[in-house]
């Protein structure tokens, strides 16, 4: 049987790429090859750039409400095929495929549906001017303009869900797209493109055009006619697409890589229930979040027995097949990132790290034999300055530091160049407020982890990030304010 190959969006329509040139994307989960996805090129991208332009006018100046219609159209028809696309997700990514069921898909649904509402709830501000002279003055309004044709940039990691929170936004708000999700897990974005046909939204409004980064993305980024640019990704890649979008004044969003951290406080209530989020926080989809919390601080007064409870529901976690509804943890979603994680820890030994479980990667039998699999691992002893505790990792791979008090809690904490994330465990309720003003990052979670509320400003600091996303933020991003002054 040939290998199913997936399509571009251009137009309003499914189109191979130009040069015919394919890639093939791997199940993390077996290794093995199950579909193709189109290695487009800058041609591509140019048919796409245009498509996009000439849909820009009509899409801006189609009603709100009818605009709004469409996102719900398309989420209802999402989630009509929620299990195709979980089973999807969970094969292109190695995540389990109850996680796909649980958060990736609904949460997708949730950013269409969010945006529609959101964009129909917004007004805009005016002001009554006063002149000094009696009975004149002025008003001024703002007009929030969109700003034709933007682009969306999306990783691997999350794959549905984070191309849904740039498109919903930027379609919402009255742009056109072109877009391109991660050439690692591109299956769920093009059944996305293929439903917005379904849904009716015009030809060009949307534009999805597959291939790799430094071909496709890059071309995206320095297109002339892309007056906008919203990315999630590496920071390396960050840096790149704001070099270029510099040099051409464009406005971007930037959210990128992160090194959180997860404090425990002596007095936190480590309840069964407390303590599984705290798991939860450091090893949910194989530790593949932005948000997740890979270093774990603990104060040393509980340091040992926390370190005992901790671990042993670390080892419970069952790696497994994505399929089996009870693995916790998944594959590692290519060769190339399996072999990049455990050359973190074989890091971390040479660093002089104690791996206290896990460090290996696991041979499971079956169909699973040859996938990318890694035992979630626990490493302590190395000081923050450690390359351990200062790169990115993403994977399953978390380290325990002690630490004597608030003040030192703080200063590891902040010992970063990132700063998206930070979660907090204690019950003392000023200690919580002083922390949470004192921690360099774009969130700050109390008792709790990734509890997400859509209308909040999602993103990082230092080098985690440049704007932020959400809410009115992402709205704010996607249109230009223009000003607007009337004398009476
Ligand atoms: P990546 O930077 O390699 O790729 C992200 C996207 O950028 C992909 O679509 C890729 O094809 C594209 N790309 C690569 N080179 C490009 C270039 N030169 N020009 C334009 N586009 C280019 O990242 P990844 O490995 O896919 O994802 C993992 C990273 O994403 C991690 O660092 C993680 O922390 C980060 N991430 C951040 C957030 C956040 O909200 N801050 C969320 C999820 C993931």
């Amino acid at each position: 049987m040939p290998t199913p190959r997936l399509a571009n969006l251009i137009d309003g329509r499914l189109r191979a790429p130009r040069a015919d040139a394919w890639l093939d994307i791997h199940e993390p989960a077996t290794g093995a090859v199950f579909a193709q996805c189109p290695d487009s090129d800058a041609t591509d991208v140019a048919a796409a750039v245009d498509a996009a332009s000439r849909a820009a006018s009509g899409w801006a100046s189609t009603p709100i409400e009818q605009r709004a219609h469409l996102l719900h159209r398309l989420a209802d028809l999402i989630e009509a095929r929620l299990e195709t696309f979980a089973v999807l997700e969970s094969r292109d990514s190695g995540k389990p495929l109850s996680l796909a069921r649980r958060l990736d898909i609904p949460r997708a649904v949730s950013n269409l549906r969010y945006f529609a509402a959101a964009i129909t709830a917004w007004g805009s501000e005016s002001h009554a001017t006063e002149t000094g002279a009696a009975g004149t003055g002025a008003i001024n309004y703002t007009l929030r303009q969109p700003l034709g044709v933007v682009g969306c940039i999306s990783p691997w990691n999350l794959p549905l869900y984070l191309f849904s929170w740039k498109i919903a936004p930027a379609l919402a708000a009255g742009n056109t797209v072109v877009a391109k999700p991660s050439e690692v897990t591109p299956c769920t974005a093009a059944l996305l493109g293929e439903l917005s046909i379904e849904a009716g939204f015009p030809a060009g409004v949307l534009n999805i055009v597959q291939g790799r980064g430094p071909s496709v993305g890059q071309a995206i980024v320095e297109h002339p006619q892309v007056k906008a640019l919203s990315f999630t990704g590496s920071t390396a890649t960050g840096a790149r697409i704001a070099s270029v979008a510099a040099a051409q004044f464009k406005k971007v969003s930037l959210e990128m890589g992160g090194k959180n951290p997860a404090i425990v406080f002596a007095d936190a209530d480590l309840s069964e229930t407390n303590l599984d989020t705290i798991v939860r926080s450091g090893f949910a989809n194989q530790g593949e979040i932005c948000l997740c919390g890979s270093r774990l601080l603990v104060q040393r007064s509980i340091y040992e027995t926390f370190r005992e409870r901790y671990l042993a529901r670390v080892q419970a976690l069952r790696v497994g097949d994505p399929d089996d509804t009870d693995s916790d943890l998944g594959a590692m979603v290519s060769q190339a990132h399996y072999d990049k994680v455990l050359g973190c820890i074989a890091q971390a030994r040479t660093e002089g790290g104690r791996v206290l479980c896990g460090g290996e990667p696991i041979q499971l039998t079956g169909r699973c034999a040859d996938g990318w699999f890694i035992a979630p691992t626990v490493i302590e002893g190395l000081p923050s300055s450690a390359q351990t505790n200062q790169q990115e990792i993403f994977g399953p791979v978390v380290s325990l530091i002690p630490f004597e008090d608030e003040a030192e809690a703080l200063a590891i904490a902040n010992d970063s160049r990132y700063g998206l994330a930070a979660s907090l465990w204690t019950q003392d309720l000023s200690r919580a407020h002083r922390l949470a003003s004192g921690l360099e990052f774009g969130i700050v979670w109390i008792n709790c982890w990734l509890l997400r509320d859509l209308r909040t400003p999602f993103g990082g600091t230092k080098q985690s990030g440049l704007g932020r996303e959400g809410g009115t933020d992402a709205l704010h991003f996607f249109t230009e304010p223009k000003n607007i002054c009337i004398r009476y």
